[in-house]
């Protein structure tokens, strides 16, 4: 057994050096380079292992790979069909005139054919050097784009041939890798939905400008442009005609804009996407929300123990109203589905009506709005009733009707999950009386409000501890009892540079309590209702935020912004 790949994983910490042994002789016994194999097993820190690799083979180390202010030369020293074929990055030509260099990236010095293929195919000498694999992968999308080898072979092979962005019905949606070494607009689209899923995007959007074809993703609720071939614009229609194809769409349409939806089959799951397009004066635009098929839990929202134990107790009622209130975009979805989930069991009988259905959960009878045809939430509702259920989750509730029928529900022993849009908890109370429903039934019927806000998740990799003197925790409002340590964003590899790496809700509750009914059923001003809820245990969203700053899972001033339009100062 080579020594020389065994050393570096007894530095970096391995565990398991049989299981390696083992790894490495059937790498060894099928001829293939181990790297790969190794760095799948997961038996090895990639970053110290390769860094002690590169080490023992004396070979430069990259920490971090900058993309250059002029990408242009590098890509036509090193083209995307050998870059992106033999995963080998250009990182810098060093040099004068005529006797210039490339230095060149590999994760996998042992890859003969990739040294082969750069000896032959590349014009320039090359000088070798060490990155990890996660790495080189990142920053070859970076200065190629995605797609780029099969963007690259589409223009270099024959006139493009229209009826091979239609495949069958079956093989339609199945984007997982394929083997298939043939280039197509279909397998370039492929690429670009894949791509959106391993970065957890949202939405795709495909925007035609007047000198290119804009690709965005948008992850954690930002839009991010992505990096596409050069001359992408060539391909517009044809993109944009195999998108319509995979979401049922009239190709030949172009005027009017169209709704459509996708079931992609990834990595053996479903994912629901839904299409939209719009025509622009530069072409049409194409918008895909991804609906992850997401498993939903209570743990996963990370709630603080004072607001779990609340949320708990309400997820028991067998009946009453349960409203969730905050802006577009504030997570009020991911907190309806979780509580769905928890209180999912067999014997009990749950409906839901959405606009639209998000997210499908096992076991939940769901029914998407339709207004065009007259199914709104209020007429869905009308007749869900009859259908007996236990549980009924109304997406919104945005009128009078819709807001009646909730509450004549909860009154007749159901527990109903609703949203509303306002700011704070507290102006669920006077949003629901200020519809026309009588303070009486408000407080009759509605056990809690909900507020939320999203605040971004600190990159774990990245973050950097942050001073904070006592004065400015009082000036802020955070507790000087409160335990724990405030961080800083920074930027990495890992995060795009921002920080930050995912999000997660902040919340406040008010309880609707015998109490706090009287003070409703009577509009007692808000003064009153407030006083009476910090008596009833109330936290406000901003000191729930601070609990989260303080553990470094998001920073000061993520709940600074998050709750800075319902502020008051208490
Ligand atoms: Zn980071």
């Amino acid at each position: 057994m080579n020594p020389l790949l065994i050393d570096p994983a007894l530095r970096s910490g391995c565990e398991n050096i049989p299981e390696l042994k083992d790894v490495l002789a059937s790498a060894a016994q099928s001829q293939r380079s181990p790297i790969d194999d190794v760095l799948d097993a997961g038996l090895v820190d990639e970053e110290r292992y390769m860094r002690e690799l590169a080490h023992d083979l004396d070979l430069e180390w990259l920490v971090s790979i900058p993309l250059p202010d002029e990408p242009m030369p590098l890509r036509e020293a090193c083209g995307p069909s050998v870059a992106l074929k033999h995963r080998l990055l250009p990182v810098e030509i060093t040099g004068e005139d005529g006797e210039q260099r490339l230095k060149l990236a590999t994760f996998d010095p042992f890859n003969l054919i990739a040294r082969q293929a750069a000896a032959q195919e590349l014009e320039l000498p090359v000088d070798w050097c060490m990155v990890s694999r996660k790495r080189l992968y990142e920053a070859l999308r970076r200065l190629y784009g995605v797609g780029a080898d099969t963007f690259e072979k589409i223009l270099e092979g024959r006139d493009f041939d229209y009826d091979a962005i239609d495949v069958g019905e079956d093989e339609a949606n199945i984007i997982d890798q394929d083997e298939d070494e043939e280039a197509s607009v279909v397998k370039f689209v492929n690429q670009i939905i894949r791509e959106a899923l391993d970065q957890r995007a949202t939405d795709i959007h495909v925007e035609p400008l007047a000198t290119n074809l804009q690709i965005r993703y948008r992850i954690d609720g930002r839009l991010i442009e992505i990096a596409v071939p050069e001359n992408i614009k060539a391909l517009q229609s044809s993109v944009i005609a195999r998108l319509k194809i995979m979401a049922h769409l009239d190709i030949a349409e172009r005027r009017v804009p169209q709704d459509g939806r996708i079931n992609l089959q990834f990595e053996g799951q479903t994912i629901d996407v839904r299409v939209a397009t719009v025509p622009t004066v530069e072409g049409e635009s194409v918008s895909l929300r991804l609906l992850n098929q997401e498993k939903f839990n209570l743990a996963k929202l990370q709630l603080e123990p004072f607001v779990q134990k609340k949320i708990e107790s309400l997820l028991e009622l067998s009946n009453g109203i349960i409203l969730i209130t905050g802006p577009t975009g504030s997570g009020k979805s991911t907190s309806l589905y979780s509580f769905l989930s928890e209180v999912n069991h067999p014997e009990r009988r749950i409906v839901t009506v959405e606009d639209p259905v998000e997210n499908k959960l096992s076991g939940v009878m769901q029914i998407a709005v339709k207004s065009e045809i007259g199914l709104t939430f209020a007429n869905a509702l009308r007749s869900i009733l009859r259908a007996d259920p236990n549980i009924v989750m109304i997406g919104e509730i945005r009128d009078l009707e819709t807001a009646e029928i909730a509450i004549r529900a909860s009154l007749t022993g159901h527990l109903v999950f609703s949203t509303l849009h306002t700011n704070d908890a507290m102006g669920g109370i006077s949003r629901l009386v200020d519809m026309g429903v009588e303070p009486f039934l408000v407080s009759a019927a509605v056990r809690a409000f909900l507020a939320q806000r999203l605040v971004r998740r600190l990159c774990p990799h990245c973050k950097s501890p942050r001073e904070i003197s006592d004065q400015d925790k009082s000036d802020l409002g955070i507790p000087l009892d409160l335990p724990g340590e405030a961080f800083n964003a920074t930027g990495c590899d890992r995060c795009r540079g921002t920080g930050f790496s995912g999000r997660l809700a902040i919340y406040e509750v008010v309880l609707i309590t015998s109490a706090m009914q009287e003070l409703v059923a009577h509009s007692a001003p808000s003064s009153k209702i407030r006083e009476q809820a910090f008596r009833d245990g109330y936290v406000p969203m901003r000191s729930y935020g601070w609990h989260k700053a303080m553990q470094g899972v998001t920073t000061i001033e993520e709940v600074l912004s998050a709750t800075s339009s319902d502020f008051d100062g208490t």
